[in-house]
This record gives C-alpha cells, sequence and structure tokens, in this order.
C-alpha cells in the first residue's frame, strides 16, 4: 500500500532529522555555508510524491505520470503537479512541511514584522519568492519559502541577514504577502527623508509656488508612488488629506476606505502643488474648490485621474477618482442581477422610447450598470450617444459627449445639442436639475429611448424626485417606463469565514424581512487576504420597478411612495433590503454590511424620497444600533 509506505518513509525520516538535530536554519553554527547546504540536501526524506499520496492529495497513478512526464520533459515534479492542477499551492505547502520537517507558516493570519520585511529587503523578497516573517531573539530572520531546497536562495539569504531560519509557505500566499509588504509606498519612504531635508535647507519652499519639474524630486517621487499603489490596490478614489501634524493618505478599496500612508505635515502643500499642475489647475488658488482631469500610465495601462481640490482649516485636501481606461466592461448577466430581473429589465431597455433610471447613492454602480445596459441596446440600426460627465469608457460605435460643468457645458446643452442629430438611443449620465429632467422626460415621450441615472434612495423615491422637480405627474407617468434601484454589498471573505452567534436583533430583521433566518451564521473574521476586514469583493443588490397600468395612475392620482411600493410589491418588486436580506441568508454578506448599505430605518415611510444613508466610512465591525422593524411584509 502506498499509504503505508509513505507513513514508515515519513516515520523513518523524523527519527534521523531528530537524531541529526538539525532544522532549517543556516549560518548559526559557525560551519561555511556551502557546508551546511550540503549537509541539508543530503538528508533522506521520503519523496514529495510519497506525501502527497500519504496526504490523500495524490493517486499512485497521478505520481506515476508526473513521474513520466518529468523523464520526457525534464519538467520538475513539482512544477507538473502544480500545472496539471493536482494539488493547490496549499497542499503543496502542506505536504513540503511534512516532507522536510520544516514548520507550516500561517500565512493567511501572521502579520509580518517590519524588521524581517527590512532585513530581507525588497529585491532579494522578489527575486527568490520568499517572505520574510519575523526575528527570533537569536537573530534568526524566519522567511517563508515554497523552494525549501533553493541554494542560491538560501545562500543569498544567509549572506544578507547572517542567520535565517526557514518555514514552509504556499507560494501564492508568499506572493501575495511579497505584494502587500513592499508596495511602492514602502518605497516612498526615502523620498519623504530626502524631501524633508531638502526642506529643513530652504524653509520658503512650502509657501513658494515654484514647482519641481525634476522628475526626480521627492515630491514627483512621492505623488507618483501614491498613484501607483493606488492603482495595484484596485483603489476606485484616493483621499490625500492634511491633518494638523501629518497628511493622511487613504485608499477607498470595494467601497470602505482603508490608510495607506502618513506623511510629514509639511509635504502637504507642495503635494497639492505638484497635483493641481498635473491636472491644469490654478496652484495660486488655495481656497476655492477646484476641479480637473489628467491621464498616466501605470504599469503600461493609461489612468484617467479626475481631481477634486477643496481647502480646509489644515491645506488642501485632494481627492482623486482613478479611472482605469483598459477595465474590461461587465456585461449584463455578470452585474448579479437574478435571472427574473434580467428579463423585465431588458424588455424595457429594449423598447423603441421611454426611459429607464437608476438609481443609488454615490458609488452604489450605477454607471457600471448603465454601460452593462449600453452593450445590450448598441448595434448598427441605432444612432446610440451618450452625454457624460466625464466619459469613463469609450464604446466602439457609440457617439460619446463629453460635457464639463466647470467649463460651462450641461447636461441640459448637451442633450438639446444631441437630440437635434436624430439619436435612437441616449445614455444621459446624470439627471440632476429641472431642466436635464425636462428635457429628458420629452425625449422620452417623442420616440427616444433615454437611460440615465438619478440620486434617490431608492426606484419609488425617483418618480417622486421627478415630480418634485416640477414636472407634472401625467409626463412623469408616461415617459418613465422603469426604474432600477440598486447597492453594492461587500462579500464576506472566503479566506476566513467563520460561525457565530448572530444577536437577537439580528435574527428579527432578516425575518422581518425574508420570513426566515439562516440555520448557521458566517462572516469573516479578518485576514491578511482581506486587510483584516473579512470583506473581499462587492456584490450588487438590485429591485426593479416596472411602471405599468397601475401605477401609472397611481402616479398620475399623485399617490404616495409608500402606496406606490405596495403595488409593486404586490405586482412582483422584490426591495433592495429583501434582496440585500437573501444574500445573508445564502451566507455571501452580512447582516452587519446591509445596516451600512442598505437599510434604512423606516424606509418605507419615507415619502420624500430624500437620501438617508450614504454608504460611509462606517468601520466593517461596528454594528450600529438596530432600528425599530418597520418593514414590508414579504410578498
Ligand atoms: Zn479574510
Amino acid at each position: 500500500m502506498p499509504r503505508e509506505r509513505g507513513t514508515q518513509l515519513l516515520r523513518r525520516s523524523k527519527t534521523r532529522v531528530r537524531g541529526e538535530g538539525r532544522s532549517a536554519s543556516f549560518g548559526s553554527d559557525g560551519s561555511s555555508i556551502a557546508d551546511e547546504l550540503a549537509v541539508w540536501e543530503q538528508m533522506s526524506r521520503p519523496t514529495l510524491g510519497s506525501v502527497l499520496i500519504f496526504q490523500d492529495v495524490l493517486t499512485e497513478e497521478q505520481v506515476d505520470e508526473a513521474q513520466r512526464i518529468h523523464e520526457d520533459t525534464g519538467a520538475r515534479f513539482v512544477d507538473i503537479v502544480r500545472m496539471e492542477g493536482w494539488a493547490t499551492d496549499n497542499q503543496i505547502a502542506a505536504a513540503l512541511a511534512l516532507q522536510f520537517e520544516i514548520p507550516l507558516a500561517d500565512l493567511r493570519n501572521q502579520q509580518p514584522e517590519h524588521e524581517a520585511i527590512d532585513r530581507v529587503g525588497e529585491e532579494l523578497a522578489r527575486r527568490h519568492h520568499v517572505m520574510p516573517l519575523f526575528v527570533d531573539e537569536d537573530d534568526r530572520v524566519f522567511i517563508a519559502t515554497a523552494e525549501p531546497l533553493d541554494s542560491d536562495a538560501i545562500t543569498e539569504l544567509t549572506d544578507q541577514c547572517r542567520r535565517i531560519g526557514l518555514l514552509i509557505g504556499a507560494q501564492n500566499d508568499i506572493d501575495r504577502l511579497i505584494e502587500q509588504s513592499y508596495t511602492v509606498l514602502r518605497s516612498a519612504v526615502e523620498h519623504i527623508k530626502a524631501f524633508e531635508l531638502v526642506d529643513a535647507e530652504e524653509e520658503a519652499a512650502e509657501e513658494s509656488d515654484t514647482l519641481a519639474v525634476d522628475e526626480n524630486a521627492p515630491i514627483v517621487q512621492v505623488v507618483n508612488r501614491i498613484l501607483m499603489q493606488g492603482v495595484r490596490a484596485r483603489a476606485s478614489d484616493i483621499h490625500i488629506e492634511p491633518h494638523e501634524h501629518f497628511v493622511r493618505v487613504r485608499y477607498r478599496i470595494d467601497g470602505a476606505l482603508t490608510e495607506a500612508i502618513q506623511l510629514p505635515r509639511r509635504m502637504g502643500a507642495p503635494i497639492s502643488s505638484r497635483i493641481k499642475v498635473m491636472a491644469e489647475l490654478n496652484i495660486v488658488e488655495r481656497r476655492r474648490p477646484q476641479d480637473g482631469q489628467f491621464s498616466v500610465m501605470i504599469d503600461k495601462r493609461p489612468v484617467d485621474v479626475r481631481t477634486s481640490v477643496v481647502g480646509t482649516v489644515h491645506g488642501e485636501k485632494i481627492v482623486l477618482r482613478l479611472l482605469d481606461k483598459t477595465r474590461s466592461l461587465i456585461g449584463l448577466n455578470e452585474l448579479g442581477m437574478p435571472p427574473d430581473v434580467v428579463e423585465p429589465y431588458l424588455e424595457i431597455v429594449k423598447a423603441p422610447l421611454g426611459m429607464l433610471l437608476c438609481t443609488g447613492p454615490t458609488g452604489s454602480g450605477k454607471t457600471t450598470t448603465l454601460y452593462a445596459t449600453l452593450t445590450q441596446v448598441n448595434d448598427d440600426a441605432r444612432n446610440v450617444v451618450t452625454i457624460e460627465d466625464p466619459v469613463e469608457y469609450q464604446f466602439e460605435g457609440v457617439n460619446q459627449m463629453p460635457i464639463s460643468e466647470a467649463s460651462g457645458i450641461t447636461f441640459a446643452e448637451g442633450l438639446r445639442g444631441i437630440l437635434r442629430q436624430d439619436p435612437d438611443t441616449i445614455l444621459l449620465g446624470e439627471i440632476r436639475d429641472v431642466e436635464t429632467a425636462r428635457i429628458a422626460t420629452q425625449a422620452a415621450l417623442t420616440g427616444h429611448f433615454v437611460l440615465s441615472s438619478l440620486h434617490a434612495v431608492d426606484a419609488v423615491s425617483a418618480l417622486h424626485r421627478f415630480t418634485d422637480m416640477g414636472i407634472e405627474p401625467f409626463l412623469v407617468a408616461s415617459a418613465i417606463s422603469g426604474v432600477i434601484g440598486q447597492r453594492l454589498l461587500r462579500r464576506t471573505c472566503e479566506q476566513c469565514r467563520a460561525v457565530y452567534t448572530p444577536t437577537s436583533a439580528d435574527v428579527d430583521l432578516i425575518k422581518a424581512s425574508i420570513g426566515k433566518a439562516p440555520d448557521t451564521w458566517t462572516r469573516g473574521v479578518g485576514c491578511n487576504e482581506c486587510s483584516g476586514t473579512g470583506y473581499n469583493g462587492r456584490v450588487g443588490v438590485y429591485e426593479l420597478l416596472r411602471v405599468t397600468d397601475e401605477i401609472r395612475d397611481e402616479i398620475v392620482n399623485k399617490a404616495t411612495a409608500r402606496e406606490i411600493r405596495e403595488t409593486a410589491i404586490a405586482q412582483g418588486m422584490r426591495t433592495m433590503q429583501q434582496e440585500a436580506f437573501r444574500l445573508v441568508y445564502e451566507g455571501v454578506t452580512t447582516v452587519d454590511d446591509v445596516v451600512r448599505s442598505v437599510y434604512a430605518p423606516g424606509m418605507d415611510s419615507n415619502d420624500d424620497g430624500v437620501l438617508m444613508n450614504e454608504p460611509d466610512d462606517i468601520p466593517a465591525r461596528s454594528l450600529k444600533p438596530v432600528p425599530e422593524p418597520e418593514m414590508e411584509v414579504p410578498a
């Protein structure tokens, strides 16, 4: 039996390793590294194949097959197993740990120490794919590797650190930790030091408006690194905020802000000057809000950066929105809309006239939904035009008009111009004012299909936003054919998902919405993969309001939002809240996150359509006091 053979081999090797009193430690005992390596390499161990069989990862046939491939091609056994998909990086790491009798590092949870990170340095870590973790009391630097027999790595690491200890880690975890630990922001530190040195000599530099155009100037380097790391970390926005004693840089990732670095306070003014020059703003103006845009190449990709500068008591706060032009466009089927919502939704958007509104707060993914919808309606037979502020993605065969309220071209003006050019489908980035709402309504009533977004709390509220703006109810009723309300929720991290006991209030909340509660409750407890937040990635929830004959009558008769919502639910609409709690039931997200981004106490009695719960920078684990459940009865 292969299994027994594996066990015997393992037992034998264990005795031998113990007997020799050696562990995977180098540079400690005075002998040369070459001698130490020779002993290490010649130790008798079971083969990796036998361990993988022993651990029930591979069959004996697979090991034989891998051996054959190895003999034919010369490829390494471990690479063959990985390439064939027979074992994961984690399984290979567990097998290596057993084979070499080296502890397995807990890279999912262990935080690498700064001292170890600095002792090894970025260049060595990246070149040898190793991750330094900690330094012990004997001054040994412990390093995780997936290649315990890489003698070049061991030699160079021992040269660099004097004494090292090896641990085993999964290759993908090591690579991820290298990315996290040696961010480009770490390398910004030397430029910050250089800046402080120069600045101490030239005290006046802060007040001066002369700018370093030198690409090697510390400020230029720091700004470049802030941008580069933002793009690499998938940030949608970068906030640069001057405080009394420092300048804080935060990234918005998956909808939540996380601090990236703190800079010396005196860097604030030169950084904002540098960014203002890039965005062609007035650098002398330090109090009035300014908006601009610039483009940079990061990792060979063009990135558009929308820049907003606002004066605060401690200096200028800058928000940079990153628009990656090469990001792939999401199709309608990838948005996460349930099939029974997609079908009626497509019926609405493929109609020759009418209007579809997409509603939600800033950052709820409205643009993504509008773009996905546009791909469905864009064909050669239609004249499709868009009016956007700014154009975020360029479509083939679509006429896209950028507008800029700052330079005086408004949505209303753009729309009027476009309507003279015989459009079939118009994507209007956002309806912000009465004038735009009026022209869009006229367009939808006169043989055009209008696709737009509106800042409103939910689908029904969008209808009332229109009537509140002074558009006659009968026009609203005839023009708008449907409204899709949406929010983005955070997905529970799969790497650190753990069972927990919910509060009785949480159980009541979900039961009030969907009439049932899960048997087992899980949430992310926080790990390296999710930066300790317990969430990784996002998922959309949608509610589709179809303007049926009955709802049309209600709009004309000035029914309240509550009445219209009840009719829609009776006609089969599932609300965003119900959809969100369904995702909690399925374990996709948590009650905390639903409360954070979808749930509004007494939302259903809110008739004025005012946005009540803008998703904000609430820490992931904070749970708001549970509001009185005043929610709809499930349909
Ligand atoms: Zn996690």
